[in-house]
């Protein structure tokens, strides 16, 4: 075992070239590459003292701050695994993923203390950094100051990355990921996407997502800058990119379409024109949403489509969006894409909607509890369908489960949902099935509108009368104030239903 092939051996390899480089920088503190290895490396020593050795497991619930980033590479210079837990998890949910996945230390945010009520016994509590009236005075601070700089060796076996699912389908499940995933991911990512060395990159998505690693994997090779802010706000975020001058921001959908949700007066504002790249993934974004980007920040937008699974398996440029908004683009170099039909498994033909599956070599390997994706021939299933059309460009249809069946046809909720969502004066959109005595299934939407706005039920079944098929019309319109999303920014269905 090398270095070389951790986590820790990219931060080193980058400290060694750039020593006095910006690696972090974030509300409290400004880290070169030499600072920020130096202190992920006493961290390992200080975690290794208190009892934590290679094979455990350290499970961090933070939001996006430099600690985050020295925890990462100290459970890779450990041996660790690091467990990175979902900031939007109940109390009861985090016991339970907790009492699953055993971590030897638990480092978190004092803002989480309320809900870190299930630590099993003896698991080292410490925290992010000291807040008055935190309930555990150890801090990560303590641990790094009080420990020593000895250089450490390479681990007899690399930690892994465990990252819980976003949890739109039920409870998350542990993903093991490799630490880090592979020379693939940074030639993957660099083939479709014009990032440059000393890049700076904002990453608003939260860092416990795949997608918010992501953006940390890709700066090692890039010795770029990364760019936190521990809370989203869409105005706070203009700021941000108007003081830090990021060229690149790594987020997901809903947070670009809250920016948009201010308001063009709002964001001229702010000069925004050190933006290069604006990449999303975690959902998809709805086509009235990308257009509108396109159009108020100019060419800079990337869609990338992927799970916490099979991690990025396509990706859609501003020229592929502009013109073809609803589409997730094409596999990036290194990844391939079949999609299988549903009943015989056989490749379908070009337009023809069946299963994604994907072949790269960044697929997780399992899930903790022991269960695995399918996979047949090397590729494994996404749980999602679409189709690629003739000039080669992937269109997400929906999840396996978001399908209805309706007077015997199947349909997506995406159509429907994108056909309210591009309505002048609708917020967000999103469109689920309900059972339905004359047709099958039929679909219930629901409908946040713009302050200010009004729209009755009859106008939004009209509209979806006048461009789609009988069965697509809602049976049920619902107007809410916001739709529930979950951490990732993801609509949780089974909430709208409750
Ligand atoms: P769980 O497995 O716990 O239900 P999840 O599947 O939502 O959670 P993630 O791995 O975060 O967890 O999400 C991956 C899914 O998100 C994909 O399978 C797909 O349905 C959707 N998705 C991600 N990116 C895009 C995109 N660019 N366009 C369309 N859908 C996307």
């Amino acid at each position: 075992m090398a270095w070389g092939a951790t986590i820790a051996g990219g931060f080193r390899a980058a400290a060694a070239r750039t020593p006095n480089a910006e690696a972090i920088i974030d509300e409290r503190v400004v880290l070169t590459y030499r600072e920020l290895t130096n202190r992920a490396t006493r961290l390992a020593n200080g975690l290794q003292t208190r009892g934590v050795q290679p094979g455990d497991k350290v499970a961090l619930l933070c939001r996006n701050h430099a600690g985050m980033v020295i925890c990462f590479i100290a459970c890779a210079e450990l041996g660790v695994d690091a467990v990175l837990l979902n900031t939007g998890l109940s109390a009861g949910q985090l016991t339970q993923v907790l009492e699953e996945q055993q971590p030897r230390a638990v480092i978190a945010d004092t803002e989480f203390d309320a809900v870190l009520t299930g630590c099993p016994k003896d698991t080292l509590r410490i925290n992010s950094w000291h807040e008055q009236g935190a309930a555990v005075p150890l801090t990560l601070d303590d641990v790094i100051d009080g420990a020593a700089a000895t250089a450490r060796k390479p681990p007899a076996k690399p930690g892994r990355i465990i990252v819980l699912t976003s949890g739109t389908t039920g409870a998350p499940k542990g993903a093991r990921r490799p630490n880090p995933p592979g020379i693939g991911a940074a030639a993957s990512i660099l083939s479709r996407i014009p990032l440059r060395a000393g890049e700076r990159i904002l990453v608003p998505a939260p860092m416990f997502h795949s997608w918010g690693l992501a953006a940390l994997q890709i700066s090692m090779p890039l010795r770029a800058t990364l760019i936190m802010q521990r809370r989203f706000d869409p105005e706070a975020t203009l700021k941000a990119i108007q003081a830090k001058r990021p060229t690149a921001v790594f987020a997901v959908p809903v947070m670009v379409q809250r920016m948009l949700d201010l308001g063009e007066d709002v964001i001229k504002k702010y000069d925004t024109s050190s933006l290069r790249i604006v990449a999303l993934s975690g959902s998809a974004i709805p086509a009235a949403a990308v257009t509108k980007f396109l159009d108020t920040f100019g060419p800079v937008l990337y869609n990338f489509y992927g799970s916490t699974e099979v991690s990025w398996a396509s990706i859609a440029d501003p020229k592929d969006l502009r013109q073809a908004p609803t589409t997730a683009g094409r596999p990036p170099l290194g990844s391939k894409i079949v999609i299988r039909d549903v009943d015989s498994g056989q490749p379908v033909p070009t337009g023809k909607v069946g299963r994604i599956f994907v072949w790269n070599d960044m697929l997780f390997e399992g899930y903790t509890n022991g269960a695995n994706k399918e996979v047949s021939d090397g590729y494994m299933a996404t749980g999602d369908r679409g189709y690629v059309d003739a000039h080669g460009l992937l269109f997400v249809s929906g999840r396996d489960d978001d399908m209805i069946v309706s007077g015997g046809e199947n349909v997506f909720p995406r159509e429907v949902e994108e056909l309210i969502a591009a309505q002048p004066g609708v917020r967000e959109c999103a469109v689920v099935g309900v059972p339905d005595e004359e047709w099958g299934q039929r679909f219930a939407a629901y409908v946040a509108l713009l302050p200010g706005v009004a729209m009755t039920a009859e106008e939004v079944k009209t509209l979806v009368k006048g461009s789609l098929a009988r069965f697509s019309v809602p049976r049920d319109v619902y107007f809410v104030d916001e739709l529930p999303r979950n951490a990732t920014g993801k609509v949780v269905n089974r909430l709208l239903s409750d």
